[in-house]
């Protein structure tokens, strides 16, 4: 399993949107908007699939 990320645009960060998923269920996401509560800058952000990726090298574990 890998970690979708996305970046948050208010501080260009790289945060973790709450989602893990494998390569092909990611490619099969459908292109809908999401909402993540961005733990960097603390606001709301939207986004689809094409703004995310999969993070596998460094995998967070949040509890
Ligand atoms: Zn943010």
């Amino acid at each position: 399993m890998a970690s979708v990320m996305i970046a948050c645009p208010e501080t260009r960060r790289e945060i973790y949107t709450g989602i893990e998923t494998d390569e092909a269920s990611f490619a099969k996401l459908p292109d809908v908007l999401s909402r993540t509560q961005c733990s960097v800058c603390g606001q709301e952000h939207v986004w689809t699939r094409q703004d995310a990726w999969l993070s596998t090298s460094r995998r967070k574990q949040v509890a």
